[in-house]
């Protein structure tokens, strides 16, 4: 199938050639003829699907047939790199239309985006906050929109945003087509949902996520101490590829940054104490080519999308399966193969054999030739001292010995009970 069969007008064939797309993902297949119709949807769809593109291209169509000078469109997206990420996407799809899109987030100058509003771009994509703040202020003017975007709802969810979402609802016109995407259901987006959609088109494409299926997942046995040493060891041996690295905490993304630094690595660091300037220069310093590593927590996970980007490195395991394949959908987007591993400590083992539980299948353990394991404390032990004043981190970590790695294969006799939904071959494709 192609993006003809959907009979988008032809300045959206033309930018979705340009960007490359020869046919629609599962969800782009599903989404878009019901969106085209006017319909509701709800859609579970994880991210690296195509999701962005499923509800842009027959928003675009819609707009492309009414009078200009209105907007019409509202996107919520839970952060901002997530909102910057889809206005790029709105503007390489929309550059043969003429139709404007802005976005809106907290930690820059309200400036140009309030000029956005009184230009009457066709679509605001925002973070909720910010968002507020300007209908508090009377700069945001939400009653000409007619067409409502929910984006990581589970995600507005867990940032506390389902409060100020209802809020913003209230402010909006009730005539309206609305969609919303989420990776998971639980009952507070179920009830959000049902106040929110009419009738709507219930599509889930879970079951073959394109960011899994072309992912190869190793999962490095390390003990805490030596981990920074290790991800050095996975520069050398990784020599040509950029590397995305996740830790649990700001302060253990500042001290692997750091680490790197002094080891003469360039990397660029992206967390939430970061300024909108700082995050922006360390992306673009990262795709660029300028940052080698790029060091994020799990909140500014979202929206990072780097082309041809090598290697995602969990230096911590993800608190749930659910970051875990958030973090990992920075690499293999849409067809693209791409490389995942995690670092996993003595202390970390439980968590992410329930990550594997949760997705269906075992990671592969290994390890790299010729890493001294047995040495002592290296300088990355700094990465976790802040938080063992904070509790939890305090315990005497636990070492990996040879029998440890033992019991670690044999993870791979226990009998599984659970979907093979994650990581499933690509059978959609
Ligand atoms: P999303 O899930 O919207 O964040 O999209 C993930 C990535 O897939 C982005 O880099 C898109 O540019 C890319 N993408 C979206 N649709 C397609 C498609 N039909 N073919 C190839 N790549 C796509």
């Amino acid at each position: 199938m192609s993006f003809s069969a959907f009979e988008l007008h032809h300045d959206l064939l033309k930018a979705v050639k340009e960007k490359g797309f020869e046919q629609p993902t599962p969800i782009q297949r599903l989404a878009i003829p019901p969106l085209l119709q006017g319909r509701d949807i709800l859609a579970t769809a994880v991210t690296g699907s195509g999701k962005t593109a499923a509800f842009l291209l027959p928003l675009l169509q819609q707009l492309m047939n009414q009078p200009r000078g209105k907007t019409r469109v509202l996107v919520l997206a839970p952060t901002r790199e997530l909102a910057v990420q889809i206005n790029e996407h709105w503007a390489e799809l929309a550059r043969y239309t003429g139709l404007k899109a802005a976005a809106v987030y907290g930690g820059v100058s309200p400036a140009p985006q309030a000029k956005a509003f009184r230009d009457r771009v066709a679509a605001i994509i925002a973070t909720p906050g910010r968002l507020l703040d300007l209908q508090r202020q009377r700069v945001a003017r939400l009653n000409d929109i007619r067409y409502l975007v929910l984006d990581e709802a589970d995600r507005m969810l867990d940032m506390g945003f389902l409060p100020d979402i209802r809020r913003i609802l209230e402010t909006l016109p009730t005539e309206r087509q609305t969609l919303c995407f989420s990776a998971t259901l639980p009952p507070p987006i179920t009830a959000l949902v049902r106040d929110m959609l009419h009738k709507p088109v219930a599509l889930n494409i879970t079951p073959q996520p394109l960011t899994a299926a072309g992912i190869t997942h190793v999962a490095y046995p390390i003990s805490q101490e030596l981990k920074s040493n290790f991800l050095l060891a996975l520069l050398a041996q990784n020599e040509s590829k950029s590397i995305l690295t996740f830790t649990r905490t700001k302060h253990r993304a500042n001290r692997l940054a750091d680490f790197l630094e002094r080891k003469g690595v360039r990397c660029g660091r992206i967390h939430g104490n970061r300024s909108q300037n700082q995050r922006t220069a360390a992306l673009d310093g990262f795709k660029g080519g300028r940052f080698r590593v790029l060091v994020a927590t799990d909140i500014a996970a979202r929206g990072i999308d780097v082309e041809a980007l090598g290697l995602v490195c969990n230096f911590d395991v993800p608190q749930q399966a659910e970051d875990y394949v958030h973090r990992v959908g920075r690499t293999g987007r849409a067809n693209a193969a791409g490389d995942a591993c995690t670092l996993v400590s003595p202390d970390e083992e439980g968590r992410l054999r329930s990550i594997e539980q949760t997705l269906g299948r075992r990671i592969p353990r290994k390890t790299i030739p010729g890493f001294d394991y047995t040495r002592e404390r290296s300088a990355v032990a700094e990465a976790r001292a802040p938080e063992g004043r904070r509790g939890g981190d305090e315990r005497p970590r636990r070492r990996y010995g040879p029998a440890e790695m033992g019991g670690v294969e044999a993870l791979d006799r226990r009998k599984k009970n659970v979907s093979k939904r994650f990581f499933s071959p690509a059978r959609s494709r």
